[in-house]
C-alpha cells in the first residue's frame, strides 16, 4: 500500500509516522539530501528531527555549512564529510531525546532515508529496535577501495539492526533526495528534451547535408 494523503481514510502505523516525518523534513535546511526522522515508542512519537545546522547558527541553505556549501568546488563530491557541520535527521532526533531525557531503548525509528553508516552507528548504539526507511541512501562517489571497505562495514551494522524500506510515494523526491534532484536538472537540460526553435532545425539540416559527401 502506498502513502497517500487521504484524509477519509485513518492510516495504518507506518502510513501515520511515515507521514509525520514527511511533515517535520518541510524543515530541513540543508543543500544536500533533505530529510526528517520520528522516534515512536509504545505507539507515541517521543521525539522529531530534521537535518541542517546546529541551533543559533546561519542554516546551510544561507551558506552556513562551508562543506556544503562548497565554494569553487573545492571539497570533492563525496569526501571530506568531517568538515560538515549539518546533523542529521536521525541524530537530532536521538539529541532531542537526550536532551529532554526520554529514553529511546526499544523504540522505532521512521526515517523518510535509509540511515547513513555515522546515523546507523548511533541508532544500533542508542538500542532502537526498528528502523523504517523511505528512500534508500546512496553514498556519493567515494573512491573505490573505500567505497568497498565502507560497504562490507555499513552491512555489519545494519545487519545488527532491523531494517524496512516502506514503500510509499513521495511527491516532491526531487527536492528531497540529491541524487533524483540532480537527475531531474540533468534531464531538463539535456537538449533532446526539448523541441529545437524552427531556425536551429535548419541549421542542422544545412550542416548535415554539408558534411553528407565525406
Ligand atoms: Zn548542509
Ligand atoms: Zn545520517
Amino acid at each position: 500500500m502506498k502513502f497517500k494523503l487521504d484524509p477519509s481514510r485513518p492510516p495504518d502505523e507506518d502510513d501515520y509516522y511515515l507521514g509525520v516525518a514527511l511533515a517535520v523534513r518541510r524543515k530541513a535546511n540543508c543543500t544536500g539530501n533533505r530529510v526528517a526522522a520520528v522516534i515512536v515508542k509504545n505507539k507515541r512519537v517521543i521525539a522529531t528531527g530534521y537535518n541542517g545546522v546546529p541551533e543559533d547558527m546561519p542554516n546551510c541553505l544561507d551558506g552556513g555549512c562551508l562543506r556544503c556549501s562548497n565554494p569553487g568546488g573545492q571539497f570533492k563530491s563525496g569526501t571530506r564529510y568531517d568538515l560538515c557541520i549539518c546533523v542529521h535527521a536521525e541524530q537530532n532526533a536521538l539529541l532531542t531525546a537526550a536532551r529532554f531525557g526520554i529514553s529511546v531503548e526499544g523504540a522505532h525509528l521512521y526515517t523518510t532515508m535509509q540511515p547513513c553508516f555515522g546515523c546507523a552507528k548511533e541508532i544500533l548504539q542508542a538500542k532502537i529496535e526498528k528502523v523504517f526507511y523511505l528512500h534508500p541512501w546512496v553514498p556519493t562517489d567515494v573512491d573505490p577501495v573505500m567505497d568497498a571497505a565502507m560497504k562490507a562495514e555499513y552491512a555489519k551494522i545494519i545487519g545488527k539492526l532491523k531494517v524496512k524500506k516502506l514503500d510509499f510515494d513521495d511527491p516532491v523526491a526531487t527536492w528531497a533526495v540529491t541524487t533524483m534532484r540532480q537527475a531531474a536538472l540533468a534531464s531538463d537540460k539535456n537538449p533532446d528534451k526539448k523541441t529545437p526553435p524552427k531556425t536551429a532545425k535548419k541549421k542542422v539540416a544545412k550542416k548535415k547535408s554539408r558534411t553528407s559527401p565525406r
